[in-house]
């Protein structure tokens, strides 16, 4: 059994004990060390509460099924296309998060405007143009919104984050909901005001230096 498929595992809990999704909506995966075109999803319709190692499938980057009894998750499209196009991720977690959705369902992106966002995010967050779920026109539009970025918002739907690794792209999913929070209880009291481009720039190398120290 891989480690990715017990991490995945592990993570299905963690987002669910986050309050991250709800019920089995929602869906996680990390790319394996050893086969970086295959990866290790959840499967579909599956209670995180009771997601163990062996319901994780692994699939590679054509779709293709590897190794697992369940069907995959709806949304490998987008997981495959994301992996398929940045090197730099290796675990992917899709919320359907309260505060990230609300800001998706107006289609606008949320501006940079607190520096733990700019900084593991690395700046606005884009929201991807409104595709239906599994499609793999979705995962384009997903792909696109991502471009430079580490999340993105899923227009009437949710939330992607994704990072050099499980906990990173959880740390990202979490960082995500609370700067949606945060732009949306600004704008009950007025304008938010952006961080000035210059200052988003800085804090994006200081995080990147700090990052690559601990990794
Ligand atoms: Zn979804």
């Amino acid at each position: 059994m891989s480690g990715e498929r017990k991490e995945v595992a592990q993570l299905g809990r963690k987002i669910y004990d986050k309050r991250l999704v709800a019920g089995t909506w929602g869906n996680i995966s990390i790319r394996l060390e050893e086969h970086q075109n295959q990866f290790a999803i959840t499967p579909s319709g599956m209670d995180y509460l009771k997601l163990e190692p062996k319901d994780i499938v692994i699939l590679n980057l054509k779709g293709e099924k590897i190794q697992g009894k369940k069907n995959p998750s709806t949304e490998k499209p987008l997981h495959r296309y994301i992996y398929k196009n940045r090197k730099d991720v290796n675990a992917i977690i899709h919320t359907h998060s309260t505060f990230a959705s609300a800001v998706a369902c107006t289609r606008k992106k949320i501006p940079p405007i607190i520096e733990d966002m700019v900084q593991i995010i690395g700046g606005s967050v884009r929201t991807a143009k409104y595709e239906l779920p599994g499609s793999e026109d979705l995962a384009k539009s997903v792909l696109t919104a991502l471009r430079d970025r580490n999340a993105a918002l899923l227009a009437n739907h949710g939330a992607v984050s994704v990072g050099p690794d499980g906990e990173t792209s959880l740390k990202t999913a979490e960082i995500l909901e609370k700067s949606a929070k945060i732009f949306l209880f600004s704008k009950l009291i007025g304008a938010p005001q952006k961080l000035s481009e210059e200052d988003v720039e800085t804090m994006k190398k200081i995080y990147k230096s700090e990052y690559g120290q601990e990794g």
